[in-house]
């Protein structure tokens, strides 16, 4: 029985795994995830904070959907390395998986510059998942004020689900605006003035330099010198393309795994598809690689049909990708936004910036 296993179970992984079955009821699919829950809506993190929610009510599908659909989910399992010549991937309690087609749905993660000192500190978190609100859930009571560094989608909506805990809550941003190359500068504004409604102070135009604290984060120095006392710094920057397990691979690498028309990597039998993409030279028009949750499903679905359509030898038969999401609909402050034309809610591209690290 041919083996398709697919890294990350989100938004991409997901809708590989249902396209792969819809086409194919006996290939054996495994998607493997670091986290310890199933697939859930990663843009509804946010209820956690606000409402406390169980993050049950934020999965997409029940457990018997995985069971009836002969879905082999690996909650709780991180990938080490992939070993392409072997076609096998290594999981850091050192298991072993072999596989005939492999998809690679592994998304972004927040990250912090080496040199802003202090950054391994207890109660520095990303907000991206479900475990690191329930952190942060944890560390409420014990801190009155909360600083987001970067006002990117992730940090606006953890502002705002957090602005109901009567902390004080202030988003430092090196832009002059909020969620800048998301939405349009009137939207911007509007959404600013929502949150200093709900006591949301925003610090425009600086950067985090240090982070104090014996262990735990106590405050935060800004790059103007000012200290801002904090128990918890969420970190919304950087967001850099989850491909550790692939470096030194035949996989081809550039700020995200490079992918043809196919969404197949320079390996032939790896796939990729989601957040965890190339965004940055992709001179094709065919593709429109934009960090979105409907783009990564789309993505999700051509990577599955064609990891298939791999094993099954019908690599002639492979389909192209083109981005059919018209709008991206950004879900904040209760509002659905379309985010304007070109907009991508994750870019990560420092470099591209005019400050050191980018905003979400
Ligand atoms: C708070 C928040 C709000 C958002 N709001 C919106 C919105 O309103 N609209 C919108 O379009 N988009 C929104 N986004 C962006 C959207 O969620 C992403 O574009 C989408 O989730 C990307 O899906 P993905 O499957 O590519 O990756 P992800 O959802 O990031 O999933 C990747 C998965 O891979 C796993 N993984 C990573 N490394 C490993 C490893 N080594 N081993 C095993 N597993 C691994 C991760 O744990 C994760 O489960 C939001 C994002 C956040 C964080």
């Amino acid at each position: 029985m041919k083996h398709i296993v697919i890294i990350g179970n989100s938004a991409a992984g997901l809708s590989a795994a249902e396209a792969i079955r819809k086409n194919d009821k006996g290939v054996k699919i495994s998607m493997v995830s670091e986290e310890q829950y199933p697939p859930y809506m990663r843009l509804k993190i946010a209820e956690i904070l606000m409402n406390n929610v169980n993050p049950e009510k934020l999965f997409l599908k029940p457990y018997e959907f995985y069971k009836q659909e002969n879905i082999d989910l690996l909650p709780g399992k991180k990938v080490d390395r992939v070993i392409p010549k072997k076609n096998s991937i290594i999981l850091f309690d050192k298991t072993k998986i072999v596989y005939d087609a492999l998809i690679v749905a592994s998304g972004r993660s927040a990250n912090i510059s080496k040199d802003v000192k202090g950054a391994n500190k207890h109660g520095v978190l990303g907000f991206r998942s479900i475990s690191n609100a329930r952190d942060i859930m944890e560390l409420i009571p014990i801190s009155n004020t909360v600083c987001i560094w970067g006002a990117g989608i992730a940090g606006i909506n953890a502002a705002y689900g957090l602005s109901k805990k009567h902390r004080e809550i202030k988003v430092i941003t090196c832009k002059e605006r909020i969620l800048e190359g998301i939405i349009g500068e009137e939207k911007a504004r509007s959404l600013e003035n929502s949150l200093r409604e709900k006591g949301v102070e925003i610090i425009f135009n600086k950067s985090v330099v240090e982070i104090f604290g014996n262990g735990d984060v106590k405050a935060i120095k800004l790059d103007s010198g000012k200290v801002i006392g904090c128990g918890i710094l969420i970190l919304d920057k950087n967001l850099t393309p989850n491909t550790k397990f692939l470096e030194n691979t035949e996989v081809d690498i550039n700020l995200g795994v490079r992918v043809d028309e196919f969404l197949r990597s320079s390996v032939e039998n790896i796939f990729a598809a989601g957040d965890v993409l190339s965004k940055r030279d992709h001179q094709e028009e065919y593709l429109d690689l934009l960090n979105s949750w409907d783009s990564a499903v789309n993505q999700g679905k051509i990577a599955g049909e064609n990891a298939l359509k791999f094993t099954q030898a019908r690599t002639d038969q492979m389909i192209p990708y083109a981005d059919i999401v018209q709008n991206r609909q950004l879900r904040i402050l209760g509002l659905t936004l379309e985010a304007g034309s070109g907009a991508s809610l994750a870019d990560e591209s420092a470099d591209l910036s005019d400050c050191n690290q980018e905003d979400s």
